[in-house]
């Protein structure tokens, strides 16, 4: 579950509080609504609602408002009481409130509301996980009162500026099978200054979301009958991820990376050594096959690079060993979180790689995959990323192993970071299972934080899975595995990117990098001209051995059509070629910056140089 990073805990009671204010306009407009959850989000808040068979447009946004408005103007204080449980099932029952109810009774039975997809923050709900509740919390305003463990705001009118946004349909409990409500959606600050700011920089985001550059630019599109979180690359979008996945290759294998390729599926027992079936079963997809066997999903390649590691490493002249792959990958994403590119259940090429070390040699090796993240986030432009480290909370429950091992191996892996120049922070708790880990994090065009790749030291799964290599000594030993993902998945990173570049990839990356535009047709003899002259044309940056890309647009179409057509797919380079260009042996080259006349014996040159 993404953190809440607000600014403040009074802006946090104030979006919390304007979640009230309008459920309460929304009782005062619909009073037979029934109540979902309405908790703070990143930057505002939302209600899920029960209109019955009204449905709510942006068309009543405006009167919502109002009606917010007045309450605000009312300045009601918002007065907490404190009720038995079984009285509140009652209440809920008496107001005709199934959802809250539904949340009443699982507080009751299990002393907690926390279902795998909402934690009792969301829920807004007073609950310890797993002690028996006895009393919950109200807090009323005016007409309107609400199960809720707070905090508020003293009184309605302390709320700042706040702005309806958007109405979505939501399942209940994020669950396919549960009532589908209406999540009511809002925006809001506590100045109307950065309100606005706010609003702005939204509208400029709103021209670099990647599921709508991905439809104008025919990258990919996702069909409901093949499913949710499961995109379909378009022809262009298949030329750009196999770029992106043979520039990886280029420069992992120049580094002594071994490329191998495993299936898709595995049977239960590898997940059971290797730990996942424990920890990570609810994300794996599972197919029970006619012969009665369970295989699962791979969710990642490592305990299948773990099998190759048993065959191909004897001693510690063997090490390290570094396996890469770019397999597609499935996990079990709640489909309420699916997002375009960005979060999908499959597939999922990670750019992956496992480097099996020996104690001794991580350090060093950990610095080389930090030298590589820096060469390739320069070839990308990404500048404005930072590390994190993430430790365990030797506290909390999901932490297993050895503490002194997991300390060293933090040690190791600061000292690295520390060596490398890296710009990190620490953080606790958010470490994996089986060893510490750093994430590459960012900022997407929303100025949310948000990790692009990560890598891990593995202390667990090496033992757990019985890896061993002769050491010096004559001893065997287990291996360290550092795992790592440059792009992190590569579908993933292509939405990011899609968004940070809003749409104009680099040249070496755009699908179609050349596109040449016919006046009409007395220069088609011409057209072959240029053609011919850009065929065979190497480029070599930052991909080796890359033809050009390109199309004619001879189409019988005004010149007008066919620029809107080609800027439409944010095509880099447009010739653009008429009777008088010929006569000259020129062309004139549209690119995103201008136009400018280049002649016909330079124009290989010319592209060579583009970036
Ligand atoms: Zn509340
Ligand atoms: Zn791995």
């Amino acid at each position: 579950m993404a953190k809440i990073d607000n600014k403040s805990e009074q802006l946090y009671a104030m979006r919390h509080s304007l979640a009230h204010i309008m459920a309460t306009a929304v009782q005062q407009k619909w009073p037979k609504a029934k109540f979902g959850v309405g908790p703070v989000i990143e930057n505002g808040f939302y209600y899920d609602l029960d209109l019955g068979n009204v449905t709510l447009s942006e068309d009543d946004f405006p009167a919502i408002e109002q009606e917010m408005q007045q309450i605000i103007k009312q300045n009601q204080p918002f007065e907490k009481s404190e009720m038995p449980i079984d009285e509140a099932i009652d209440w809920a029952k008496e107001n005709n409130q199934p959802y809250k109810l539904e949340l009443l009774n699982d507080l009751q039975r299990s002393g907690t509301t926390v279902a795998k997809d909402l934690d009792s923050e969301e829920l807004g709900v007073a609950s310890e996980g797993g002690t028996k509740v006895e009393k919950v919390s109200f807090y009323s305003n005016g007409p309107f009162t609400d199960l809720c463990r707070g905090p508020h705001v003293a009184s309605t009118s302390k709320v700042g500026a706040f702005k309806l946004m958007k109405v979505a349909g939501a399942y209940w409990r994020g669950k396919e099978d549960n009532p589908q409500m209406q999540r009511l959606y809002g925006v809001a600050f506590e100045t109307k200054e950065e309100l606005d700011k706010y609003l702005a920089m939204l509208e400029e985001a709103k021209g670099r979301d990647h599921r709508l550059l991905g439809e104008q630019l025919q990258i990919f599109t996702i069909n409901e009958d093949v499913g949710k979180g499961l995109p379909l690359l378009m022809p262009r979008g298949s030329v750009v991820k196999s770029l992106l996945g043979r520039y990886m290759r280029q420069i992992e294998e120049a580094e002594g990376y071994s490329y191998v390729d495993t299936p898709v599926i595995a049977h239960e027992r590898l997940y059971q050594s290797s730990g996942h079936a424990q920890f990570y079963s609810e994300d794996m997809f599972t197919i029970i096959d006619s012969e009665d066997q369970k295989f699962y999903v791979s969710p990642m390649n490592c305990p299948h690079h773990h099998k190759l590691y048993e065959k191909l490493v004897i001693s510690y002249n063997d090490l390290p060993l570094k396996l890469a792959e770019q397999s597609g990958l499935y996990r079990h994403e709640l489909s309420g979180t699916l997002t375009g590119l960005i979060r999908v259940r499959g597939p999922i090429t990670q750019n992956d790689a496992h480097i099996y070390v020996t104690p001794g040699q991580l350090k060093d090796e950990f610095i080389k995959v930090l030298s590589m993240f820096k060469k390739v986030y320069e070839v990308f432009a990404i500048d404005d990323y930072w590390y994190r480290l993430s430790l365990p909370d030797f506290d909390k429950d999901k932490f297993e192993g050895d503490k002194q091992a997991w300390r060293a191996a933090g040690d190791i892996i600061r000292q690295a970071l520390e060596e490398f120049g890296a710009d990190f922070v620490e953080a606790e708790g958010e470490a994996a299972f089986y060893g510490p880990k750093v994430d590459i994090q960012t900022r997407n065009v929303l100025g949310k934080e948000d990790s692009i790749a990560t890598s891990q030291i593995d202390l667990l799964v090496p033992t757990r899975m019985g890896l061993t290599y002769v050491d010096s000594d004559n001893n065997e030993h287990h291996p360290l595995v550092i795992h790592r993902a440059i792009l992190g998945s590569i579908e993933r990173f292509m939405g990011f990117y899609l968004e940070k570049t809003a749409g104009w990839l680099p040249f070496w990356l755009a699908p179609e990098q050349v596109r040449v535009l016919t006046i009409n047709d007395s220069v088609k003899e011409y057209v072959d001209q240029i053609r011919e002259a850009l065929s065979g044309v190497i480029l070599m940056q930052p991909l080796k051995y890359n033809e050009i890309r390109l199309t004619v647009d001879d189409r019988n179409e005004s010149l007008g059509k066919k620029i809107r057509d080609a800027v439409d797919l944010k095509i880099p380079l447009l010739l653009i070629v008429g009777p008088r260009d010929q006569a000259n042996q020129e062309v004139s080259v549209r690119t995103q910056v201008g136009e400018q006349k280049v002649k016909l014996d330079q124009l290989t040159e010319f592209i060579t140089n583009l970036k």
